[in-house]
């Protein structure tokens, strides 16, 4: 199929753009091909610049848990837009905000979440909650887990996922060894490896920073009882536990990973959260949250600086409290039987062709694996057999479905996936999976 408009602007983004994304999985670096320039999406759908209608399995990463361009969310967004862009200056809606992170993330009506600052990228949530581990804690080593991203901020780097699994990147050029030399990388679900990292170096141990699910190596979850024997190795030392949930939280369930395992019975007290995508409804919106002692330590109460000309920007607070307040127990109910059906026709699908899988699921994100054996860590993931992807993301595109390209990463659905879409998806399937087949 020839798509020469994509290919045209993609050449002319190149010229202008470094690798012509502004950010990297974009670029189709590890299925090839040419990458599809959206120019609109509604619901279920996203369409590109030559008018070609996608059903979408990337929901912007997360963000779009209610379908792209939700009426609801767009009214609000329009409203608060007319009402002023940015005034640099607090407003009503951002403690609303705050406040209904804070009630959303808690058990029995206890939060761990006192008190929360908005920013507006996850990579600055992620960033500050170190710097306030080392600030709380006056120490430096961070700990963090191989495969997991936590975005691209400089420490953060080492052995992460998402794109820099695709680009095979150790890390990242421009980054300083005394940086890098400042992050322990350990593998993921091994808490012998933790417990030995703590035993060497555990009083200069800040905190343990870890996705509350991994969803960046593709999904790999914590096998039972990890996350919470981690806070317990963490807290012992005495380092904060920094959980990531900018990905996950209050996407896989109204209170996030942290929620489904409490109400699982695996409870365990976070240090610190750190939330984006689905908090900001599709705008530049994420947050830190944690308890007051650990949180007033920010300034300016605190010496801990941070700040933001963009922080709690009112539109993208509008979008989020608008997302949030619709995202209900019923979205999140059919959203895991989406993922619940989607997770078992690709699976059969691949198996009829016979096709090696595993089917990697967290609440309601799931992705697959080429390979025979249920994968734990990084090393396990990165051993399939990858090169099967790309002819299934390409036979899948071709159908009319828009996959995450690249196998590292985790599909998302939204509450506009119906009956229709989830038909068009299964419908392109069997051919995929011959194509991962050959
Ligand atoms: N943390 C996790 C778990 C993520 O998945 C991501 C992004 O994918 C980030 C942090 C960084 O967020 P952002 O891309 O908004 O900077």
């Amino acid at each position: 199929m020839s798509h020469e408009q994509n290919a045209d602007l993609f050449t002319r983004a190149k010229s202008s753009i470094p690798g012509g994304v502004n950010s990297p999985v974009r670029a189709y670096g590890s299925v090839g091909g040419t990458p599809r320039f959206l120019v609109s999406a509604q619901g279920a759908r996203v369409t590109d610049a030559e008018g070609t209608e996608y059903v979408d399995l990337v929901c912007s990463w997360g963000p779009a848990i209610l379908g792209h361009a939700q009426p609801d969310v767009v009214r609000a967004v329009q409203e608060a837009a007319a009402r002023g862009l940015s005034f640099g200056a607090s407003t009503p809606a951002e403690t609303e905000l705050a406040e209904l992170i804070r009630e959303r993330v808690s058990v029995g009506g206890v939060s761990p979440i006192e008190k929360v600052r908005l920013v507006s990228t996850g990579t600055e949530a992620t960033m500050t909650a170190i710097r306030l581990a080392r600030g709380f804690t006056g120490r430096e080593l961070l700990v963090k887990f191989a495969g997991h991203y936590h975005g691209h901020s400089d420490g953060l780097l080492a052995a992460a996922g998402s794109g820099l699994a695709t680009l095979a990147l150790p890390g990242s050029a421009g980054v300083t060894a005394a940086t890098a030399g400042q992050t322990l990388v350990v593998p993921y679900n091994d808490l012998d490896a933790l417990r030995a990292v703590f035993a060497e170096h555990g009083e200069n141990i800040a905190g343990v920073i870890v996705e509350a699910a991994s969803a960046n190596m593709g999904v790999v979850p914590p096998k039972p009882g990890f996350n919470a024997a981690l806070a317990e190795i963490a807290h012992a030392h005495g380092a904060l536990v920094i959980l990531d949930e900018v990905l996950t939280g209050f996407r896989v369930g109204p209170a996030g990973f942290w929620g489904l395992q409490a109400a699982a019975g695996e409870h365990y007290v976070p240090d610190l959260f750190t939330f984006g995508k689905v908090i900001g409804g599709g705008m530049p919106l994420a947050a830190l949250g944690g308890r007051a002692e650990v949180m007033d330590h920010l300034a300016p109460l605190g010496p801990v600086y941070q700040a933001g000309t963009l922080s709690g920007n009112p539109v993208a607070v509008a979008a989020g409290l608008e997302t949030l307040r619709r995202a209900t127990p019923e979205v999140y109910a059919h959203l895991h039987r989406t993922a619940d059906t989607l997770a078992a026709t690709v699976s059969a699908a691949l198996a009829d062709a016979g096709v090696v899988h595993t089917v990697q699921r967290a609440g309601n994100l799931f992705s697959f694996v080429f390979a025979a054996e249920v994968p734990e860590n990084y090393a396990d993931v990165q051993a399939q057999d990858v090169y099967r992807y790309g002819p299934f993301f390409h036979a899948m595109l071709d159908a009319g479905i828009n996959l995450p390209p690249s196998v590292f990463e985790a599909w998302f659905v939204s509450a506009a996936h119906d009956e229709a879409a989830v038909a068009e998806i299964i419908a392109a399937l069997p051919a995929a999976a011959r194509a991962a087949a050959e």
